[in-house]
């Protein structure tokens, strides 16, 4: 499939091809045309896999192709649950129109409002916006919705996790009934089903990478490790020059920001990203990290999402994450749009109950990392049973790694693991070129 088969417009498929964008991604081949095609869509999607551009590029076609005369007036709304998913999503409408005359302007709250007012006085066709901000401003007058033609939910299952689902609804009762509606999530809890059944008419269903099969092109590796000796584990991989754009999970701020000390102290250029830092903070972090200035970026999940960059070589879950969903979203972050990764995540004893959840989820053994300095002398775990979850329930976690009763059964091979335990880091390693061929160089989407 190519863009042209998608009709685009020739400003549009120049900007693509600005992009370095060869091949509409799968997300994008199936949503396009049900966009171009007026069609309501209910998309299960993940951030890394071109869906904003399966949004964006039909949506400013058809805004393009319809300029109203006179006045500039907002046509499109795309609500986003963070600010750093927002302002990525504003810079994707200015990449990918910026040969139409179609206008963008983001809005978000944690800075000021008065340039984001004086830029709504001027006009903009497309507001890209986070829910809060949204209703500030719209409570005191700046925004006028009512004649939309476009509304977007993108990340709607966080929106929920957030809390934002009932000034998602607020926003959703001033727009005007007779729009086309785009609602985009990861997972498909009752709650954004049912916000679906009421908002969309008649949707198309596009799905692709549903959440629980892991990015095919990261290579995965589990660390036993406990927790004194986490910080020692991270600086012993970091030793490897491979790892040049590494972003690290933590559970906590505090966490993020002890570990940025730990990396300081060893003269790893590192810094935090997370709610407690104040949004230039962020900005300027984000900036140095796709500059190539920062090497380790460490996140928390809430900070994390919508973090674009392009080329992350390596994620290192140093706490698992205990939502097993989150896993998938952490690990998502490298391999994006199909460019091959590594995942390399931490186990102690108290987060092994965390990873069962994971592998079962996922439904594949992560292969264990056998034979490194820092390996936890805790004993081996039991190797996780894939049965399949029960519906949509969570398996039951019990209080340590070995409850239930079971015995814990010894592994084959004398590994840590089983599967993978014997293979080294270095022949996992491999080349992060894959998806836009050896010309391309990192960022230069953007
Ligand atoms: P998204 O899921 O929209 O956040 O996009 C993930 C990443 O894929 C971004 O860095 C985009 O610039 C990039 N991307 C989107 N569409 C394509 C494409 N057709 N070819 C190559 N890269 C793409």
């Amino acid at each position: 499939m190519q863009f042209e088969e998608l009709q685009l417009i020739e400003p549009l498929l120049r900007a693509v091809q600005a992009a370095g964008y060869t091949q509409p991604t799968p997300i994008q081949a199936q949503a396009i045309p049900f966009v171009m095609d007026q069609r309501d869509i209910l998309g299960c999607a993940q951030t890394g896999t071109g869906k904003t551009a399966a949004f964006a590029l039909p949506i400013i076609q058809r805004l393009a192709a319809t300029k109203p005369a006179g006045g500039r007036y907002l046509r499109a709304l795309v609500l986003a649950p963070t600010r750093e998913l927002a302002s990525q999503i504003g810079e994707s409408f200015d990449v990918y129109g910026r040969f139409t005359p179609v206008r963008q302007i983001t809005i978000f709250g944690g800075i000021s409002q008065k340039p984001q007012v004086n830029r709504l006085q001027r006009g903009a066709d497309v507001l890209i916006a986070t829910p809060g901000r949204l209703l500030d401003l719209m409570g005191q007058g700046y925004v006028r919705l009512d004649r939309l033609e476009f509304l977007v939910l993108d990340e709607a299952d966080r929106m929920l996790d957030m809390g934002f689902i009932h000034d998602v609804r607020r926003i959703i009762a001033k727009v005007p009934r007779q729009r086309q509606t785009l609602l985009f999530s990861a997972t498909m809890p009752s709650d954004i089903q049912s916000l679906a059944d009421d908002i969309l008419t008649n949707p198309a269903h596009v799905a692709v990478t549903p959440v629980a099969s892991t990015v095919e092109t990261i290579q995965q590796a589990v660390y036993f490790v406990e927790k004194p000796h986490k910080p020692a584990l991270l600086q012993h991989l970091l030793d490897d020059n491979a790892m040049q754009r590494v972003l690290v999970f933590t559970r906590t701020k505090h966490g993020a920001n002890k570990v940025v000390t730990q990396l300081e102290r060893a003269s790893v250029n590192a810094e935090a990203i997370h709610g407690n830092k104040s949004q230039s903070a962020r900005e300027r972090a984000l900036a140095g990290f796709k500059a190539g200035k920062i090497r380790v970026l460490v996140a928390t999940d809430i900070a994390s999402r919508g973090i674009d960059v392009d080329n992350i070589t390596h994620v290192v879950n140093y706490d698992l994450p205990n939502e097993p969903e989150s896993y998938v979203h952490r690990i998502g972050r490298t391999g994006r749009a199909g460019a091959s990764g590594m995942a390399y995540s931490f186990c102690d004893t108290t987060e092994r109950p965390y990873l069962r959840d994971i592998e079962r989820l996922i439904q594949q053994h992560i292969p264990k990392e056998a034979g490194h300095p820092y390996e936890s002398q805790s004993g081996k775990p039991a190797i996780t049973e894939l049965a399949p979850r029960n519906g949509n329930s969570r398996p039951s976690r019990p209080g340590n790694s070995y409850g239930n009763g079971r015995k814990s059964q010894s592994q084959p091979g004398g590994s840590n693991g089983g599967n993978g335990g014997g293979k080294s880091r270095s022949q996992r390693r491999r080349s992060n070129r894959g998806f836009r061929g050896s010309t391309a160089s990192p960022d230069n989407s953007r």
